[in-house]
């Protein structure tokens, strides 16, 4: 069972949030972290954006993907409006960075964000947003917004015991280089996007 391991205050660029650190044992090197912007009521509808980790995107402002971009507007919003950001270790949709490598590899002989996965013989999005919910449920969340595009992601809540007041889109624009990876997201995946 996840359990908080330990909490900070981080200042931002983008504004104060506290960080805390959820995985089952203290050894873990890498747990989930939950950023808290500033002045967020638990009591209220809280604003809540599931993140899975993208190192590329993220660390190192890769463009074959809108990772990065998510992120800083979703901390963004969180510190305007109040919110909490749960960021998942959940590589490459939950297929590690090494194996997001090899399908990118891949990804350069023709084939799409999709199909790399599956010649890999993985699949095309192992992540799992239950514990995502698990985590609000630790700190006592009951009612979210949720910042998301991901139909995926709005079944979990609808699922658990908290309760989706509503959606709101986090939609980035098309960069030149991520079009056909975001024309799978939006055909294969369902995501709801506008912009593409
Ligand atoms: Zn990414």
């Amino acid at each position: 069972m996840l359990k908080i391991q330990a909490q900070s205050k981080i200042p931002t660029d983008y504004g104060l949030f506290t960080m805390y650190a959820f995985s089952e044992n203290e050894e873990n090197w890498s747990p989930h972290l939950v950023l808290v912007a500033e002045n967020t009521d638990f009591n209220k509808v809280v604003n809540v954006r599931f993140h899975s980790e993208c190192i590329t995107g993220e660390v190192f402002h890769s463009k074959k993907c809108e990772c990065g971009q998510q992120l800083d507007a979703a901390m963004k919003y969180m510190s305007e409006y109040g919110g909490v950001i749960v960021y998942l270790r959940q590589e490459g949709r939950n297929i590690g960075i090494i194996n997001k490598l090899k399908a990118y590899e891949l990804q350069e002989k023709g084939l799409d964000t999709v199909e790399a996965n599956l010649k890999l013989g993985l699949p095309a999005d192992g992540r799992n947003f239950d514990i995502a919910v698990e985590m609000l449920d630790i700190l006592n969340i009951r009612e979210i917004n949720l910042l998301t595009n991901n139909p995926e992601k709005i079944k979990s809540v609808e699922n658990s015991s908290i309760k989706l007041n509503s959606r709101i889109p986090l939609e980035i624009d098309p960069n030149g280089v991520n079009e056909s990876y975001l024309v799978r997201k939006k055909d294969y995946f369902g995501h709801l996007l506008e912009k593409i």
